[in-house]
């Protein structure tokens, strides 16, 4: 891998196959997340922390798939997983039931404190989805309550108050809902409570005016892999969705096996109701899971959930007028065994040796180098995070929630993204950090040297 350099920087490679693919592909992307001003820039390999583009420049991997690849690029042992499961099976998937799914099933039951059983899907987005429906299905009630800058996938009513603006958000304590996107109908909107994060008041007064009608308050335990929730509010929120008989879902789409083994739960030591789990799951490949108490799962048993819904549900069923008390979860491909071969081999690799821990180590010795970095420059920055994910944001402000955030400096952010980039440091402009267990010292004391060469550009 030849390694980039300042004067040999170039990307017109890359630059012509997306002005090409805008031709097939509506905006040469095939998901928005892969956009970037003046144009994405294409990759052709990668190996452990490092990506090589279609210009041959190198890179050391911050972004990893938005945090999916916590033991880097094509790992031998998720390699060899892989390829021993299919040759063991003879095919690349049964569509039937296969042991595998029940052993990862129990794997995760026994790591997380809110999963007494589990489903699988093909994505994040959709176990999100499939959670908000239980939670809906259990207490027959309509509304979601979510907070207010926390994404939980692209579709309907998880895409309200993703991203407002200032001036679309509204009152701080009671934020307006603001849809991310166009074609979200109008019911969603009305359905959808938002709430203001780390705001523990205002969230309970919100909670309190819509009790009868709330079926789930869904969060990120970390907004965005990188805000964490204060304990206070993670324990009166748990408190107070108890009292009203809403379902609390956890999503630990970004937060799974990276906060801790068992997640962002593990560690404020609170079960959810319904946890949704993804990306390191699935060790590079799509994949889901939607698990909880097993008195709310049991819901989408297709053989009893006709006579096992509790009393509840069918008092609620009559009031919201649901025919049929079946919850309907399927997909062609749920539970693929060639993926979870991956996700197997994946949480083989973080329970050996304590190396989540050491990578979160890692991870808090990056983020302090750069602070120090940027206070020796006398700029004001801080790193923001848990486990191993990060943020970097220039602002003297405590940073607890999306408002918080917008108060940031952005586009001094932006300069040194696009610079680093140049110099061989691959993160998305303004997106957190995501550490992998196969960045070296080396890598990050490179990382906290190409931040010092920005820095003295920028400054002097
Ligand atoms: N939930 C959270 C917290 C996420 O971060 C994401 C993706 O970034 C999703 C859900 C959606 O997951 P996927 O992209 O696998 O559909």
């Amino acid at each position: 891998m030849q390694s980039s350099t300042e004067n040999l920087f170039t990307v017109e490679t890359s630059k012509s196959i997306f002005e090409e693919a805008c031709t097939y592909i509506p905006g040469g992307v095939t998901a928005h997340i892969k956009y970037m001003t003046p144009h994405p820039i294409v990759m052709k390999e990668a190996k452990g922390s490092k990506l090589v583009d279609v210009d041959g420049n190198v890179y050391i991997d911050y972004l990893l798939c938005s945090g999916s690849l916590l033991t880097g690029h094509g790992h031998p042992a998720i390699t060899e997983a892989v390829t021993n499961q299919l040759h063991d099976m003879g095919t690349t998937i049964f569509g039937t039931p296969h042991l595998l799914e029940q052993q990862m099933a129990k794997r995760v039951i026994e790591l997380y404190n809110g999963i007494e059983m589990a489903r699988f899907t093909n994505s994040g987005l959709e176990a999100t989805l499939l959670a908000i429906r239980i939670a809906k299905g259990f207490t027959g009630r309509e509304k979601l309550a979510k907070f207010e800058g926390h994404y939980h996938g692209g579709y309907d009513q998880s895409l309200i108050s993703v991203n407002p603006t200032m001036e679309e958000a509204g009152d701080t304590k009671r934020p307006t809902p603001v849809p991310e996107s166009r074609g979200i109908s109008n019911y969603y909107l009305e359905k959808t409570v938002v709430l203001p994060f780390n705001d523990l008041e205002a969230t309970i007064q919100l909670l309190t005016e819509n009790k009868d009608e709330i079926a789930a308050v869904i969060m990120e335990p970390v907004q965005g892999g990188y805000i964490p929730a204060t304990q206070e509010f993670m324990e009166g929120l748990r408190e107070i969705t108890e009292k009203y008989g809403i379902v609390l879902i956890f999503d630990e789409v970004k937060t799974g096996f990276r906060v801790s083994m068992g997640g962002a739960q593990g560690y404020y030591n609170i079960a959810p109701d319904i946890t949704t789990l993804g990306k390191v799951l699935g060790g590079g490949f799509p994949v889901g899971l939607v698990g909880g108490r097993k008195e709310i799962m049991e819901i989408t048993n297709p053989i009893s959930s006709r006579d096992i819904l509790s009393a509840s549900v069918e008092t609620n069923k009559e009031k919201n007028g649901n025919k049929d008390s079946v919850l309907f979860h399927s997909g062609t491909y749920y539970g693929h065994p060639t993926i979870l071969s991956a996700g197997k081999a994946t949480l083989d690799l973080l329970e050996k040796d304590g190396i989540l821990d050491k990578t979160i180590e890692r991870t808090m010795w990056l983020r302090q180098e750069l602070e120090a970095l940027y206070a020796r420059y006398g700029v004001t920055m801080k790193t923001i995070g848990l486990g191993t994910i990060f943020n970097i944001v220039f602002t003297d402000k405590e940073i607890l929630n999306y408002r918080d955030m917008q108060e940031s400096d952005f586009s001094m952010r932006d300069k040194i993204d696009r610079r680093l980039l140049e110099l061989g440091v691959y993160i998305k402009p303004l997106t957190r950090y995501s550490m992998s267990t196969e960045h070296t010292q080396e890598d990050l004391e490179k990382t906290v040297a190409l931040h010092e060469q920005v820095l003295k550009e920028l400054t002097n």
